[in-house]
């Protein structure tokens, strides 16, 4: 049997063994280069809204580097290529085909570049870049080609498991991984990343847990019924989408209740952020429903916490908000300072439950 053959399947089984994204990533990039042999490969994938598109750069190794590089997660999106600036990444993804350039010959050493798009579901995610010295043969492109395939539907399948239904967004299911990873991450660790220093470093910084709940969402369902309702919080859903950027984390929690896991430097940044989502819902005018207002309670994740824990704390301010008039945000750290919550998790002057 030739050795690639159970080396390939080796790469399968790691490439499906993870239900995490950014290792997913890695794991492709890894099984490329021991595959290939190649100079480097690198993945992108596309970020940002239908507007405006950017390509982040999820992993990068080159020959006799033992690891993968990467764009850190939160970025800032201006500093990012626009989709456009890079034409062949571009044509790759628009037509959904392998483009290849070069060896070019003037290059020292020559090399040629073979792309490959990242697709699921119809939808463009982002390209592979393969840098070799010579172009890639037939039976080398047939077998990215496969494992490309492999990675698309085990991609389809984690956002069958992870995502919900109605709004695309996450489900609840990731969110306590995708929280205790946060809550743990070692800020000078990753601040120190190449990524981090090519795009200016913005430093360890910290992330914020809020809890965004509508505004008497049983009147709207009452009054116009179940169907409008669900089109309420896809609106809402998109909403959310368009106000907060790419490497935030957007779930619904079940119901008419959404969470959002904000990454940002200052209490008043992610202050600002949720009081942009809540007047981006004020203004949205609802088919047929009109106005809808939504309560957010917002609280800093600390070191060492535990999702119930965060949830919980934020979920105290959302109840303040709607105690004094709905259509508000409430920080608890603030509450708290300002002696109306109790900072044990007990309640300071107002009856809780
Ligand atoms: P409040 O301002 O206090 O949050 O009032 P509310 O009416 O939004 O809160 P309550 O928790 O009393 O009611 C939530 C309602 O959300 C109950 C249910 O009719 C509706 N709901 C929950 N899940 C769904 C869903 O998936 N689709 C639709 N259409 N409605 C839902
Ligand atoms: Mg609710
Ligand atoms: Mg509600």
């Amino acid at each position: 049997m030739p050795r690639t053959v159970p080396s390939a399947i080796d790469h399968l089984a790691a490439l499906t063994g993870y239900r995490d994204r950014d290792l997913l990533d890695v794991t492709l990039a890894h099984a490329l280069m021991d595959l290939l042999a190649p100079l480097s490969v690198a993945v992108y994938k596309l970020v940002g809204d239908e507007v405006d598109q950017r390509w982040l750069l999820r992993a990068r190794i080159d020959a006799g580097q033992p690891t993968a590089v990467s764009d850190p997660p939160w970025v800032a999106f201006e500093t990012l290529p626009p989709r456009d600036t890079l034409p062949q990444h571009e044509a790759s993804l628009r037509r959904q085909a392998l483009v290849e350039l070069g060896p070019d010959p003037q290059q020292n050493p020559p090399m040629a570049v073979t792309i490959f798009p990242l697709v699921a579901d119809g939808e463009g995610l982002g390209v592979i870049e393969v840098r070799t010295a010579q172009r890639l043969t037939a039976a080398m492109k047939r077998m990215v080609g496969s494992i490309l395939r492999i990675y698309r539907n085990f991609h389809g399948l984690l956002d069958y498991s992870e995502r919900d239904t109605l709004t695309g967004l996450l489900n609840r299911k990731t969110f306590d991984e995708a929280f205790l990873k946060t809550a743990h991450q070692g800020g000078a660790a990753v601040a120190a990343s190449d990524g981090d220093r090519r795009h200016g470093g913005l430093g360890p910084t910290k992330h914020w847990l809020g809890v965004v709940d509508i505004d008497h969402f049983k009147h709207v369902n009452d009054r116009f019924g179940h169907l409008i309702g669900d089109e309420v919080l896809l609106l809402v859903a998109r909403i959310l989408r368009n106000t907060f950027r790419f490497h935030d984390r957007l779930y619904r929690f079940g119901g008419e209740e959404f969470v959002v896991l904000l990454r940002c430097p200052q209490e008043t940044d992610a202050a600002q952020a949720f009081e942009r989502l809540r007047a981006n819902m004020e203004a949205y005018t609802f088919p047929q429903v009109g106005r809808v207002t939504v309560s957010i309670g917002f609280t800093e994740v600390q070191p060492g916490d535990a999702p119930s824990a965060a949830f919980e704390r934020a979920d105290r301010a959302v109840y303040h908000a709607k105690q004094h008039g709905r259509n508000q945000v409430c920080n608890h750290e603030a509450l708290v300072r300002s002696g109306v919550l109790a900072p044990s998790g007990k309640v300071g002057d107002i009856e809780l439950f």
